[in-house]
């Protein structure tokens, strides 16, 4: 397939058993991609194949199934590596952002962040890329600084700029918003932030699922993702990491597998990526994984973020026709992914998302785990629709059409 070739969303949707089923009687429109994203046949079948052929620990066994199990884990994180740049070396297996951006805290953060340091990060930022600051500022002695935003729900450069005088000692901040769908410009956020010698964390949880991620040319220290936003499997996920840090590095949980040698006072240290991947791993899921970048490959990821404009757009524009329709973050989709958070007239998000349901719309509402973002809105929720490849531009009528019939219910 070409890169320009416009995607077949009819013929890949049959890839998705799930979106066959109806809810309350109607077509299912899933929306709720930026919080989970289904899984295609054949993310599927390599579970079962794996669980029904090759079944057995890693790394341990010299049997057939210890090495079939051992290529298939290792051979998927060649994948999950190479999607993104890196060498498999440096890509630690995770749980999901979430845990990656822990395991910096303890691995490297405990050691590295000292008493009066500033560790930095933004006000668009989803919990997982706050929560652990705050947790090891307060241990080590630091303080978390914010930056804020324009009023368009772009990144405030000139306050970045400011905030970086104080020589943080970590920059952690997004590449794509979760809420907004602003996209940063994180090349140049990572390389003003390391010329201010600080450390640098991207999470690119609602990145590497929607576009082309290079992390050698984001030129980032460590970079996170989920597995289970990008069509993988829930319970794995990413830490990759610049190359030679890990060795650097702290082990992050201790016990079988990451050591090399083990006395009654003391112990020694696998070789990276091993010694971060303490017990037994998640070896389905990081198979899973595989499969899932294997299926996104084949479609080209140029190609899904391609579709995500034109869907962007779309949406945009048929939306904001809505009388009482709020759109919060960028309009221009050349710096915006697939995420439309909303509010309509007064009412309450969660109120909608119930009466969306009912038409077989699935979007979320909430806090989106951003509170600080909710605050800097304004507003105590937001509704959010969010897209992947299935979705297509009938979805985003049938999302029009039960915003309406809210509208409808409200008397808006
Ligand atoms: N960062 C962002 C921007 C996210 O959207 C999410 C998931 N909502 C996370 C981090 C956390 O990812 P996970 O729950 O997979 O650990």
């Amino acid at each position: 397939m070409l890169e320009s070739e416009a995607i077949d969303v009819e013929k890949l949707r049959a890839d998705f058993p799930i979106l066959r089923r109806t809810v309350h009687g109607k077509r299912l429109v899933y929306l709720d991609n930026a919080a989970t994203t289904q899984k295609p046949k054949a993310v599927i079948d390599s579970l079962v194949d794996f669980y029904s052929s090759h079944n057995s620990n890693v790394h341990r066994s010299v049997h057939a199934l210890g090495e079939e199990a051992t290529e298939a884990y290792e051979s998927s994180r060649k994948k999950a590596a190479e999607f993104v740049g890196a060498r498999p070396r440096d890509l630690v297996f995770v749980r999901g952002t979430t845990e990656a951006t822990n395991l910096v805290r303890y691995a490297w953060g405990e050691k590295s962040v000292k008493k009066g340091d500033v560790i930095l990060t933004t006000t668009m930022e989803h919990h997982s890329n706050i929560v652990p600051w705050q947790l090891l500022a307060r241990r080590n002695g630091a303080v978390v600084k914010y930056v804020g935003l324009n009023p368009d729900g772009t990144l405030d450069l000139g306050n970045f700029e400011d905030l970086l005088k104080e020589a943080p000692r970590l920059v952690a901040f997004t590449h794509c918003s979760n809420v907004l769908g602003t996209i940063n410009d994180v090349a140049k956020l990572c390389s003003k932030a390391r010329s201010a010698g600080a450390t640098t964390l991207v999470d690119g949880a609602q990145a590497v699922p929607h576009m082309p991620v290079d992390v050698k040319a984001v030129g980032s220290d460590f970079y996170a993702y989920s597995g289970h936003k990008m069509l993988g499997p829930t319970g794995i996920g990413a830490l990759v990491a610049r190359g030679g840090l890990l060795e650097e590095m702290d082990p992050f949980q201790a016990g079988g597998e990451m050591i090399r040698e083990v006395y009654d006072d003391h112990s020694t240290w696998n070789d990276v990526p091993y010694k971060f991947e303490a017990g037994t791993v998640n070896i389905a899921d990081a198979v899973g994984l595989g499969a899932a970048v294997r299926y996104l490959e084949s479609i080209g990821m140029e190609r899904v973020r391609g579709h995500e404009i034109k869907l962007l757009d779309y949406a945009i524009k048929e939306l904001t026709a809505v009388k009482g329709f709020t759109l919060y973050g960028p309009e221009d989709t050349s710096v915006r992914a697939g995420v439309v958070s909303f509010n309509y007239a007064d009412v309450h998000p969660h109120d909608l998302a119930t009466i969306l349901d009912e038409e077989g719309v699935a979007i979320r509402s909430g806090h989106h785990c951003a509170q600080p973002l909710m605050r800097w809105l304004d507003v105590p929720a937001t509704s959010r629709a969010s897209f992947h490849v299935y979705n297509s531009y009938d979805d985003i009528d049938a999302l029009k059409r039960a915003i309406q019939r809210a509208g409808e219910i409200f008397k808006v």
